[in-house]
């Protein structure tokens, strides 16, 4: 890699932000070791705060999926996973959790980065944070929906009132005939 990423990320690793990722928001995920790309905000769908990891639908093909391993305490009781590793510095990014309990069941099969390892290129502000200074919550089905109730509502009711003037203006074109 050309650029030295350590520099940039040391520069503002002590950067306090609270930044929610939102959809229109583009990230790329970094490890935070070498800078190498590891994924990006398409591919995010949201986190898990118990594990302190970032929850990913794909990631590049510089994560190495390490052999599955069973884990008996902790967090992680009862699970068979496999790390993730970087594959230029084989450091430890996050895990895929192959088989769980129900507590992690919804996010089996998915790519777990762990926040404290990663780093973030936020394209709209060129800056580079750690994951840590994110949150990556995504908005549930149940408030998505509402969202979209309440839009189909207010057009709805907007339908009813261009109706009635409609109506209106028809009962007035029969008088003046
Ligand atoms: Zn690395």
């Amino acid at each position: 890699m050309e650029f030295d990423g350590s520099v940039l990320i040391r520069s503002t690793a002590d950067l306090k932000m609270s930044t929610e990722v939102q959809h229109t928001q583009r990230v790329t995920l970094h490890c935070r070791q070498c800078s190498t790309v590891l994924g990006d905000s398409l591919g995010v769908c949201g986190e898990v705060k118990r594990l302190d990891s970032i929850i990913c639908l794909k990631v590049t093909n510089d994560v190495v999926v390490s052999y599955a391993t069973a884990s008996r305490e902790g967090e992680m009781a009862n699970c068979i996973y496999s790390s993730l590793k970087c594959c230029c510095c084989r450091s430890a990014v996050g895990i895929v959790i192959h088989s769980a309990p129900s507590r992690l069941a919804a996010v089996r099969s998915m790519f777990l980065l762990y926040k404290p390892n990663i780093s973030c290129y936020i394209l709209d502000s060129s800056s580079m944070v750690t994951a840590s200074a994110l949150t990556f919550d995504t908005k549930t089905c149940k408030e998505s929906m509402n969202e979209v109730r309440q839009q189909l509502e207010a057009q709805l009711q907007q339908m009813l009132r261009v109706k009635s003037r409609l109506d209106d203006s028809s009962i007035t074109a029969e008088i003046n005939k």
